[in-house]
């Protein structure tokens, strides 16, 4: 662990020296500054200007106006990424590159057909760039703060920004490119853009639980400076195929479920992978199920929760067969004996929905508040 204070420290670069050795490429990241600076590192998502926010800064450039402070965060000896600033940055490199061009006195002109003089002050107006360096969690905190104000990141690309390193690099190529392993694997069952660094989080999430840590930085400091991410792959890996093997069958419904986390719980469980296909596919069917996406975990869980019915949404009773039930045992609570008023009681399956009850008429009794509440049959 890095235990050195952090420091700031003010510098001021030329555009000339960060146009050095520019290079876009695509999803591999984008270097500049003679290779020193990442632009945007691999894997990591765009953002993206308009053209009309990009003329905006090549004209306060050429005017020598001053441009907002710029972040990069110190990574290596003499090797920088940009925490904020990426898009003013990217819109000088991009007219340098000749991408695109701006309009000077009713004349668009790319960069090689600015007069002599505007062309020069353009390569040597200076960025007024903040350089840090100190601990991650030091550098994390100082980050969120400065991110309220710049290009937004998200907390997973704050910590991306932080913990760098070998680990780093091999958990995006899993979890962060565009068509990814840990997309392709997974896509049917967990929701989250690779790119904005979604599923990396999640599968983050997930192993810290499984582990107890208290949060992904733990795990990240961690793990930072191992040679390559195969444990959380490897997790990862094995949530889905515990899903798919537990519920062979796939239900649309499934995706977007914690997966992570019920594989944390219940894994150690013993189930009957047949019994289940068909207990997913009765539930789905049943009427009385109001929230199909609860049938995975409660039948995961049903065998030791006595509320696991919550889960499903079961359907309750009418007002009105609730009334006629009242009506027709006079106000008497059948497992009392007391008589109470209608607000006093509350509406009870005969036969229990998980004993093949169902939501109708003809089933609805009422109890009084206190026997429901005593009842062990819980839905
Ligand atoms: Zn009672």
């Amino acid at each position: 662990m890095n235990t050195k204070r952090m420091t700031i420290t003010p510098k001021l670069v030329k555009i000339k020296d960060v146009f050095e050795g520019y290079v876009d490429k695509g999803d591999d990241g984008v270097f500049a500054y003679g290779g020193k600076l990442a632009i945007r590192p691999p894997y990591q998502r765009e953002f993206v200007y308009n053209d009309e926010q990009s003329a905006a800064v090549i004209h306060t450039v050429l005017r020598g106006f001053p441009l907002n402070v710029m972040y990069w965060v110190k990574v290596g000896e003499d090797q920088y990424e940009v925490l904020d600033g990426q898009q003013r940055t990217l819109s000088v490199m991009k007219f340098l590159d000749h991408k695109f061009e701006v309009k000077i006195d009713g004349r668009s002109c790319y960069w090689d057909s600015l007069p002599d003089d505007k062309y020069e002050d353009l390569m040597n107006y200076e960025f007024m760039v903040y350089i840090c360096e100190g601990s991650e969690s030091e550098k994390l905190e100082w980050f969120r703060v400065v991110n309220i104000a710049g290009e937004k990141l998200t907390e997973q690309e704050l910590r991306n920004s932080v913990y760098t390193g070998e680990w780093l690099s091999d958990a995006k190529r899993h979890f962060s490119k565009r068509n990814c392993a840990a997309k392709g694997l997974s896509d049917r069952y967990i929701k989250g853009d690779p790119n904005r660094q979604e599923l990396l989080e999640k599968a983050l999430k997930g192993i810290c639980e499984y582990q107890g840590l208290k949060d992904i930085t733990e795990y990240m400091a961690a793990h930072k400076s191992d040679a390559d991410a195969d444990e959380l792959w490897q997790y990862f890996q094995d949530v889905i195929h515990w899903v798919e093997k537990i519920f062979p069958k796939y239900y649309a419904d499934m995706k977007g479920l914690d997966w992570c986390h019920l594989y944390n719980v219940y894994h150690t469980n013993a189930y009957n992978s047949s019994v289940m296909a068909a207990e997913v596919k009765r539930l789905h069917e049943d009427e009385d199920v109001q929230k199909y996406n609860g049938i995975y975990e409660f039948l995961l869980c049903r065998d030791k929760d006595p509320f696991a019915g919550r889960l499903l949404n079961l359907r309750a009773f009418e007002k009105r067969d609730k009334l006629a039930a009242y009506s027709k045992q006079n106000g008497i609570c059948p497992i009392c004996g007391q008589h109470f008023e209608y607000e006093e009681m509350e509406g009870d399956h005969i036969k229990p929905w998980s004993k093949g009850g169902h939501t109708t008429p003809d089933n609805c009794q009422m109890l009084c508040k206190d026997c429901n509440a005593k009842k062990t049959n819980k839905y």
